[in-house]
């Protein structure tokens, strides 16, 4: 008799004799008079496998770790597929359905850990349909290349999905307005829901409004971390505004808030990428 056969022949025996004493046991008398029965069966198998060569280990399956997806596994993309329906259709500002091409709903990587985040589209987005495609997006997607990421690594979005209506007769862009933007932000929220970046960028104090309400200058925003969403939240200035001012220092000011929106993000910097837009000396 193999080990394997004895140590099944004392379980049996162990089990018959507390059966016998009337000890009460986990299982119910029916299964082990079932278990019992099998003992055979039991020992046969055990010793028919004890023949066979023995059986090489599983090999350890590689896990790759969940990066999009929710507990319905779908996919971050089939999330934003889903929404962006219904937002491209949305009628809630009438004002801006007459006037907008079309919903601005958002573009990028649905699997983002970083999301920039504007005001509203421009001119040039409202024709095109996607954000940060005029003057202020080239030099947004020079910064964001600047911080060794790709346009396609993000996701860019606005806090209001359509162009701000101007008055009859004037070209140009406005601002929207807090309500305006209140009523598109279930949106946003819905789509940094989805991604759930490490962190969100806000970019000028027009959509630090939108987000948090904070109407505080962007002088005092920036440089510090807040929160959407449970999210850290960075606060620098438009691109648009950096167009405006060239100058080095306020280039630098931007500069350093992606320095800590890296560093957050755990990613690391050259000594090169510290230098950049300080006064050569
Ligand atoms: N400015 C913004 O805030 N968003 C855009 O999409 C373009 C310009």
């Amino acid at each position: 008799m193999s080990d394997f056969e004895k140590a099944v022949e004392f379980v049996h025996d162990a089990l018959r004799g507390l059966k016998e004493n009337g000890v009460e046991l986990r299982a119910s008398a029916a299964s082990l008079d079932q278990l019992m029965s099998t003992r055979s069966a039991v020992v046969e198998t055990a010793s028919s496998t004890a023949q066979k060569p023995p059986v090489e280990p599983p090999k350890p399956v590689a896990v790759t770790p969940q990066i999009s997806g929710s507990a319905d596994g779908r996919s971050n993309a089939e999330r934003l597929a889903e929404i962006r329906g219904p937002i491209l259709a949305c009628t809630k500002c009438p004002h801006l359905v007459k006037s907008r091409t079309q919903v601005v709903f958002g573009v990028g990587n649905p699997d983002a850990e970083l999301v920039f985040v504007g005001e509203a589209p421009g001119e040039d987005e409202d024709i095109k349909g996607e954000p940060f495609v005029g003057k202020a997006g080239e030099l947004l997607t020079k910064i964001i290349i600047a911080m060794n990421f790709q346009r396609e690594d993000i996701y860019i979005a606005n806090v209001l999905k359509c162009r701000p209506d101007m008055p009859a007769g004037e070209s140009g862009n406005r601002k929207p307005r807090p309500e305006e933007m209140q009523t598109c932000l279930p949106y946003l929220r819905k789509q940094i829901e989805i991604i759930r970046p490490r962190a969100i960028v806000a970019l000028g104090a027009t959509a630090m409004i939108g987000l948090t309400g904070d109407a505080s200058p962007m002088g005092k925003l920036r440089g510090r971390w807040h929160e959407f969403a449970g999210i850290p939240l960075m606060a620098t200035y438009h691109p648009a505004y950096l167009l405006r001012n060239q100058s080095l220092t306020e280039k630098r000011k931007v500069w350093e808030d992606m320095l800590m929106v890296l560093g957050k993000l755990g990613h690391p910097i050259s000594e090169k990428q510290r230098g950049f837009f300080l006064p050569k000396t």
